[in-house]
């Protein structure tokens, strides 16, 4: 593992790695960047959403650009800590020649945001860009319905010193722009990757559409390296494509033929210009961010930090906990949401915001565990149940006789029953067999529908089968 750029220890990083991320990802807009069209083009068949001017049609000129896609990428800035450039920001325009492009160029800003941070990696700047077409060389077609959607471009330093570590930042980039509210998910991500070994030549990897795919093309880039450097080999300059299917990097262009990408401003759109006043709405309308909502958890709740990760994953979980905390105490709401609900929304797959959960259950299923009317064992049991059903965690706990607590006679009964009932248990438990205690307990909680502690019941048996 490599550390804030100290090296600690790592079979797989004996050579310093650094590597910087120019991640691509859709805003979260109604109509395109510089037309009326729809942006819903996974919705809709192919060359739907469409129109003169996203398709560059001869004489079609650009709308003025859609302001909504601007202020969602200046709150992205704003929560990556940006500095906000104000003065005038030009579209230019980049050459070069795909089927997915009609124009020729794509229109790409100038950056919006400069100077930024997260989680100690460095964000060079910030811009804005519509995205091109969809070409399917499988299928010989071209759909034109994502062309000239806006996307946000972030672009951080080499401040990156491990395939872990870009992972962990991409994650947590990923959280920073769901909570913004302004951008699509991993889903829409594209990502470019720069990496060096050893300060050797830069090699930039492209066609990276997922963290998974990030990781791996990076973990695949530094064996491919270390066992060049082994050979005396040296690395060249080269741009590579990650070929996602088998997860490895394919050589596209080298050095001598670098990108000549020909940029001039774009003589139809007019240049942006960030004043201040849109700044402080951005400010005032910005939601805080997971990572100072963390910070703030910790101190405000007196929870530990793992804890307040989990709790931030989502806003919507986030702001439940705190509509929770109002009236049960903190930690011990921190510990159930953190390790139940997570746990079943984990073997659900599903989000919080999805599930059918949300404050008043939960504050409903933690009073019952407080006021001593469930079990522990109950409670964990009603929470599964909660993510299908739409009944209360009381009309649950009903329905399934889990309602009251039972006393320690009752559990002592029950173990003698399943002692006496289960001959071969128990001596395979005097031979040594661990599995046999599970059984046991497994007997006992039967006996008495679930609502003894498995850890009491546990000391119980074993208090019973060695006197
Ligand atoms: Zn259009
Ligand atoms: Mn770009």
């Amino acid at each position: 593992m490599i550390n804030g750029g100290v090296k600690i220890n790592s079979s797989e990083t004996d050579v310093n790695m650094m590597c910087g991320l120019e991640i691509h990802v859709q805003l979260d807009t109604n109509s395109k960047f510089f037309c009326d069209c729809k942006t819903n083009y996974q919705e809709v068949p192919p060359n739907t959403n469409i129109c003169p001017v996203c398709l560059n049609q001869p004489g079609a000129k650009p709308y003025p650009t859609n302001s909504q896609g601007l202020k969602k990428a200046l709150i992205i800035a704003l929560m990556l800590n940006c500095k906000i450039d104000q003065s005038l920001i030009y579209f230019l325009r980049k050459h070069y020649n795909y089927p997915d492009l009609p124009s020729g160029y794509q229109r790409t800003s100038l950056p919006i945001g400069f100077e930024g941070e997260l989680n100690g990696v460095r964000i060079r700047e910030i811009h804005v860009e519509e995205d091109p077409g969809q070409f399917k060389p499988d299928k010989g077609i071209v759909d034109f319905n994502r062309s000239g959607i806006p996307l946000v471009e972030i672009v951080t330093e080499p401040d990156i010193f491990s395939p872990e570590q870009a992972r962990t930042f991409l994650k947590e980039l990923i959280r920073v722009l769901k909570y913004s509210d302004g951008a699509r998910g991993e889903g829409t991500m594209r990502a470019d990757v720069n990496i060096s070994l050893d300060g050797g030549k830069r090699v930039e990897i492209k066609n990276i559409n997922s963290i998974k795919g990030a990781f791996k093309a990076l973990k695949f880039e530094m064996v491919r390296q270390k066992n060049l450097i082994k050979r005396g080999i040296e690395i060249q300059q080269e741009t590579r494509a990650f070929v996602e299917s088998q997860m490895i990097t394919v050589s596209m262009r080298s050095k001598e033929d670098v990108d000549d990408y020909r940029f001039i401003p774009d003589p139809d759109l007019p240049p942006i210009a960030i004043r201040d006043d849109e700044i402080v709405d951005a400010k005032n309308n910005m939601p805080e961010a997971p990572h100072n909502k963390v910070k703030r958890f910790v101190e405000q709740y007196g929870i530990d930090e793992e804890s307040a990760k989990v709790l931030t994953s989502e806003l919507e979980l986030a702001d439940d906990y705190e509509e929770i905390v109002k009236s049960i105490e903190p930690k011990f709401a921190a510990l159930w949401m953190r390790d139940e609900l997570k746990r079943v929304l984990y073997y659900n797959k599903l989000d919080y915001r999805s599930s059918n959960i949300g404050s008043d259950k939960i504050i409903q299923l933690l009073d019952l565990l407080i006021n001593k009317e469930i079990t522990t064992k109950a409670g964990q049991r009603i929470i599964e149940y909660m993510v299908e059903s739409s009944k209360t965690p009381r009309e649950i706990a009903e329905e399934l006789n889990l309602i009251g607590i039972i006393s320690d006679d009752e559990v002592v009964n029950a173990a003698k029953l399943a002692i006496e009932e289960n001959p071969e248990a128990v001596d395979d438990y005097h031979q040594g067999k661990k599995t046999s205690m599970n059984f046991l307990v497994g007997q006992v909680m039967r006996h008495t529908r679930g609502k003894a502690d498995p850890k009491e019941t546990v000391k119980i048996l074993n208090d019973l089968l060695n006197n």
